[in-house]
């Protein structure tokens, strides 16, 4: 198929953000592929090569992309940074400068989807000695040989910027629509899905199978399942009206969800966000398979680090110290885990998703042989508010958050967030009530101690609607000597040229990044603010959501992709609930001092 009918299709989607027009020019190009590349059509549309939880990432730098343009333009490289500058886009550079050259020469052969495909895959497996040079010399053949417009694509996909702000559940309801001729269908397709975790094999199965074999879909061990998520509650009295009479309770853990995917001998670790963390968790792989008396299974649990002469749960930054590589031997041994199971999806050949929580629970009690590394979360049943009360009170002594609430009788709904989970954490962290999940865009250096390091951070939340990131505050404090070293490894690898195209800030920062991090932030209130853009209008016309002495709480969520992290409207039902209480709290007083 040729690469040029992906690239026309792909401009149109970029030139819209109306769900239905992209749905339409979706399936037409679902029903124009020939059936063996659908998966991988349906990857490229995504912006990846393979599932996100195969861990194949393209991460060609910036820098390496110039060059290969440079290369194929015989033009110097400066002239390709400049065109970059002005532009804020590395691909429309690309297929600036390629028109130029289109003009003079002859491009002798086309691209097809398949070879662009084959030549991503290869760039992305390449690593070692040389390999650098030899990813450059791949890009530029394909840019040799590619349209200006094919020439765009090719560089966003490579770098990783290609955001045809295309759903998951638009490409879902496109094959339903393209191969079942029934949108309906969706439902079945997403299924299978929230339990493979890869569209890719999804979409063949549909486009080669049918509906039908979609329906049969199973859990295959090594493809992650999506999470099953919570509601949050904000005291014990929401608790009780959104549960049925009696249900379960278990503590909250502080630590890292993990899924456990065990065949034999193999262990393999899945994080909350799927990425594959087997290698940071050597002594989970050594020690697990003997506390699990199953031959084949899926488990979940939290993964807390402990004093092991105490038993105590520590806190969950200690777990970072594993993933800094070089050090992995010293971390396992100094940072001692448990890990602390919560549920089973599948075990010895059968499937339990569709069992209720309570059995599941059950199952999980006969099959995990607990030992001071692998426990059972606490649990308890219950029936009301004194008795949620008590098991928090606990929770919270144990050095937990806080509670999970769990209705006895639901299944496990794979990637949905809802009301048969809720989470119940203590509210005394912050004056807010929650921390939220920033990511960072920017950076100001810092001064005296801070000298060579990021001092200040500026902080965005996500709009899912726009696909974009609203800053929301700086912050400057709760930093320790460690994190800011730390902070300042991570970031330095993330800072761009330009700033990106989808930081929406008036803010001007020393410098920018690629918005990937997110870090866990409280603050005494939300105020509004005429320069942060979180929230924009909701309340007030050109005022949106600022954070009032905001602060770093020291846990970097490298388990959230940015598109997890805290949205306007999150901050917002935040704002209402400040606001309310303001409220009473003033009624309160005009009442108390007879004030009008
Ligand atoms: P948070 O920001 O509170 O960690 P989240 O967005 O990561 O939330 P939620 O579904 O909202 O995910 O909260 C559940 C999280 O709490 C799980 O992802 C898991 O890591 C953790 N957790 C700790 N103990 C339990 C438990 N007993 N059952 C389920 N999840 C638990």
């Amino acid at each position: 198929m040729e690469f040029s009918i992906i690239s026309e299709m792909f401009e149109m989607m970029e030139k819209t953000t109306k769900r239905i027009e992209l749905t339409n020019i979706l399936v037409e190009l679902l029903k124009k592929t020939p059936k063996k590349i659908i998966p991988n059509v349906v990857y490229l549309l995504q912006g990846i090569i393979r599932p996100n939880f195969e861990g194949v990432e393209l991460g060609i730098a910036e820098k390496l992309a110039i060059r290969a343009i440079s290369k194929s333009a015989g033009l110097p490289i400066k002239k390709i940074e400049d065109d970059y500058r002005d532009g804020g886009d590395l691909g429309l550079t690309a297929s600036n400068i390629l028109k130029i050259k289109t003009q003079t020469t002859f491009t002798a052969e086309k691209i097809t989807v398949e070879r662009v495909y084959e030549t991503l895959f290869k760039i992305a497996k390449l690593e070692g000695k040389g390999s650098q040079d030899l990813k450059m010399k791949y890009i530029s053949s394909l840019l040799n040989d590619a349209t200006p417009l094919e020439a765009k694509f090719v560089i966003k996909i490579l770098l990783g910027t290609l955001r045809l702000g295309i759903a998951e559940n638009t490409v879902m309801d496109a094959l339903a629509i393209a191969f079942t001729g029934k949108k309906e269908n969706r439902v079945q397709i997403e299924n299978a899905y929230n339990v493979s975790s890869d569209l890719g094999k999804v979409s063949l199965i549909v486009a080669t199978d049918g509906i039908d074999e979609i329906k049969k879909f199973k859990i295959s061990l090594f493809s992650p399942i999506r999470p099953m998520l919570a509601d949050r509650v904000q005291s014990e009295k929401d608790v009780i009206k959104k549960m049925p009479e009696q249900f379960v309770a278990e503590y909250k853990l502080d630590g890292e969800r993990v899924q456990i995917h065990k065949q034999s001998d193999k262990i393999v670790l899945f994080s909350r966000r799927l990425e594959n963390i087997t290698q940071y968790y050597p002594d989970i792989v050594e020690r697990i398979g003997k506390t699990l008396n199953v031959n084949e299974g899926v488990f979940e649990a939290e993964i807390v680090p402990i004093n092991e002469n105490t038993g105590e749960f520590l806190p969950f930054q200690e777990l970072m110290h594993r993933r800094r590589k070089y050090k992995l031997d010293k971390a396992v041994s100094q940072y001692p885990i448990t890990v602390n199971f919560f549920d089973v999806l599948y075990y010895d050949k059968k499937d339990c998703l569709n069992l209720e929580c309570s059995e599941r629970r059950k199952i999980l009690e006969q099959i995990v042989h607990e030992d001071n590394f692998s426990k059972l979360v606490p649990m308890l049943f219950v029936k009301n508010e004194n008795e949620v009360e008590d098991f928090l009170e606990n929770s919270i002594n144990a050095g937990c958050e806080g509670l999970m609430l769990k209705d006895p009788s639901a299944p496990y709904r794979a990637g949905m967030r809802g009301s048969n989970w809720l989470k119940l954490k203590r509210e005394y962290r912050n004056e807010l009530g929650d921390s939220l999940d920033l990511i960072v865009i920017g950076a100001y250096f810092g001064r005296g101690r801070r000298t060579g390091l990021y001092g200040t951070l500026l902080l965005a939340t996500y709009n899912p609607e726009k696909d974009n990131f609203p800053s929301i505050c700086k912050v400057g404090t709760g930093f320790t000597d460690e994190s800011l070293d730390q902070l300042y490894q991570i970031l330095s690898n993330k800072v761009t040229l330009k700033k990106n195209p989808r930081i929406v800030s008036e803010m001007e920062a020393d410098i920018w990044f690629e918005p990937e991090l997110v870090l866990e932030i409280v603050a005494s209130e939300i105020t509004l603010s005429p320069i942060h853009k979180t929230g924009l209008d909701l309340i007030r016309k050109s005022s949106g959501f600022a954070l009032r002495f905001p602060k770093f709480t020291g846990k970097i969520r490298y388990e959230k992709a940015v598109e997890d992290a805290s949205t306007g409207e999150e901050v917002f039902a935040l704002y209402k609930r400040q606001s309310k209480i303001n409220h009473e709290k003033w009624a309160f007083f005009r009442e108390k001092y007879d004030i009008n």
